[in-house]
């Protein structure tokens, strides 16, 4: 199997303000040389991610972006922000498809796959969110509509991407599913990738996210192809989300 280096990211959604960068380079103090067997990531509103990428020059970890436009070519878009001018601003990823925004902003499959196209058009690695709700878990629909968000998610072209395995029911709360459930949707993400992808699905990063924090950490990075987590409130705090990189 191929070897593939664990990224841990930190979606820092619509907290924070520009006092709280300083989290970044406490973090980067706390973690010292785990940031070379691990990435790093760190998300913050898109207003921050210039300072962000300062705080971060000369050091290991990364800034990204939480959403992008799926338009890739400048036009008159009022309020929509480019994954080109994210990149300009220092992203080197970006989060696309949070369950949040599936939800909350009623974003199609369709589109988080343009918004992963625009990324990948734009130089930088789109995190590709997936997963299933409660009710969709309790009718044991999890592999029929996880392996569909994946199949339409995904672009057709580039295997540089990561895939988030999130489940609804699992974000900003308190439950996760059992680690052979994280292992069995992982499998079936990774197989779904390889039937688009062939061998380079292998060098795919399929990341947890979930409320994951310090005391459960260790444990989800123990399951067999979990390659690291997208972490929401407790990556807000650098003890914290230091704890989550040591887990590692
Ligand atoms: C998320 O929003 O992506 C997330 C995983 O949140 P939390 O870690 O707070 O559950």
């Amino acid at each position: 199997m191929a070897a593939r280096k664990p990224l841990i990211a930190g979606n820092w959604k619509m907290f924070g303000r520009s006092a709280d960068l300083g989290e970044i380079a406490a973090l980067a103090e706390t973690i010292g040389p785990a940031s070379g067997v691990v990435d790093v990531l760190i998300c913050p509103t898109a207003t921050y991610i210039a300072a962000a990428a300062e705080q971060v020059r000369g050091k290991t970890i990364l800034i990204g972006a939480q959403d992008c436009s799926a338009i890739a070519d400048d036009s008159a878009r009022t309020g929509e922000i480019s994954a080109a001018m994210l990149a300009d601003a220092g992203a080197r990823c970006i989060i696309v498809g949070h369950s949040e925004r599936r939800t909350l902003h009623g974003e199609t499959s369709d589109l988080v796959r343009r918004k992963a196209e625009a990324a990948l058009a734009a130089g930088v690695t789109p995190i590709i969110c997936v997963g299933e709700t409660q009710a969709e878990r309790e009718a044991g629909r999890v592999a029929e509509i996880v392996g569909l968000q994946v199949r339409e998610s995904v672009p057709e072209q580039g295997a540089n991407i990561v895939v988030a395995y999130e489940p609804v029911w699992a974000i900003g709360g308190t439950r996760t599913p059992t680690l052979p459930e994280i292992a069995e949707v992982h499998t079936l993400i990774r197989r779904v990738l390889a039937e688009r992808f062939g061998d380079q699905a292998n060098a795919i990063r399929i990341l947890y996210g979930g409320s994951v924090g310090p005391k459960n950490a260790a444990e989800i990075f123990s399951v067999e192809g979990v390659d690291g987590a997208l972490v929401g409130r407790a990556s807000l705090k650098a003890a914290d989300f230091a704890a989550i990189i040591l887990a590692h």
